[in-house]
């Protein structure tokens, strides 16, 4: 079964940057939402996106219509029955997942592969709400994802060779560098990332140093191409605490145990860049 035909389920920030690639590669997308709101903000992201890519000589500016004709968009998942992948990239809640893994599992043609963006659930556990838990698989794209190289390849438990194989091989026609990862909590990015910036708010918290000097260290030192809490602004607070008490619930170790002072921060809604305060100011 070749794949032609991609759907995307979510059209948030990840779900439109996964259409916009796929589409941009030549596929056929259905794009799902719950309301046509959200799909007409994503189409309008996609668009800009576009344009921005043709200014960088990306893309030329003439592709940029023919590309967005390849994007369908629909309220209902009833349009994914001829697609031989979906994406989900949905909000980062194992029940809304696994409901939708089973309606999924029920439309789509029974060799069609499922995958999930998740950050932190167990794809094993979303595998689990369907009956071909072989062809089903993570796909961790990064934000922006037409810009960003890497996707986490995901094994579950239960997936095949042949699905990991095909969505390694899917993934490099995309342009991007997968990279293959099992399936344990926070998979490697995640479960490398959170606790250095979970670390760096222990060195705010204790006065070691404020959030600019912190951030300079590892720029200046590490050549990190931006600071810990910088990314967690960018990131979100509480997208960070949610991944941290993921790591620290699932894993059992102490050694994850989120800040006191990331959670005094979400509480009074400093949640980054997309509440205009978090450890800097936007
Ligand atoms: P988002 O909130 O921007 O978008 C989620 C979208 O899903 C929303 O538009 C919402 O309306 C829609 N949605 C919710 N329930 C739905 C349903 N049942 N059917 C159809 N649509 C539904 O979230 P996001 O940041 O794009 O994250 C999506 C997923 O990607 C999450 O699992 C998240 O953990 C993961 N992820 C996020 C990032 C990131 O940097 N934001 C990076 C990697 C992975």
């Amino acid at each position: 079964m070749n794949i032609e035909t991609v759907g995307v389920v979510g059209a948030g920030t990840m779900g439109n940057g996964i259409a916009h690639v796929f589409a941009q590669n030549g596929y056929h997308v259905r794009l799902v939402d719950v309301s046509q709101d959200i799909l007409d903000r994503a189409l309008q992201t996609i668009r800009k996106n576009l344009e921005r890519q043709a200014k960088k000589a990306i893309i030329q500016e003439s592709e940029i219509d023919t590309i967005l004709s390849r994007i369908q968009t629909a309220t209902d998942v009833d349009v994914m029955r001829d697609a031989q992948l979906v994406v989900e990239a949905v909000v980062e809640n194992v029940d809304v997942k696994r409901e939708l893994f089973q309606k999924l599992d029920a439309i789509t043609a029974p060799e069609a592969i499922l995958a999930s963006n998740t950050s932190s659930i167990s794809i094993t556990e979303i595998a689990a709400a369907t009956q071909r838990p072989q062809q089903v698989v993570g796909m961790h794209f990064f934000n922006p994802v037409p810009v960003m190289k890497l996707v986490e390849v995901i094994r579950g438990l239960a997936t095949s060779d042949e699905t990991f194989d095909r969505i390694m091989e899917l993934s490099r026609k995309l342009g991007k560098e997968p990279v293959a990862v099992n399936d344990y909590p926070g998979f490697v990015s995640n479960r490398v990332l959170m606790p250095m910036i979970n670390e760096a708010i222990y060195c705010v918290m204790e006065g070691v140093a404020t959030p600019e000097a912190v951030d300079t260290v590892m720029k200046l030192g590490m050549n990190h191409p931006m600071g810990p809490l910088t990314l967690a602004d960018f990131i979100g607070l509480d997208v960070c605490l949610h991944i941290l008490e993921v790591l620290h619930r699932e894993l059992g170790d102490d050694k994850y145990r989120p800040c006191p002072l990331l959670r005094k921060m979400v509480a009074a809604g400093h949640l980054g860049r997309k509440s205009g305060k978090g450890f800097y100011e936007y």
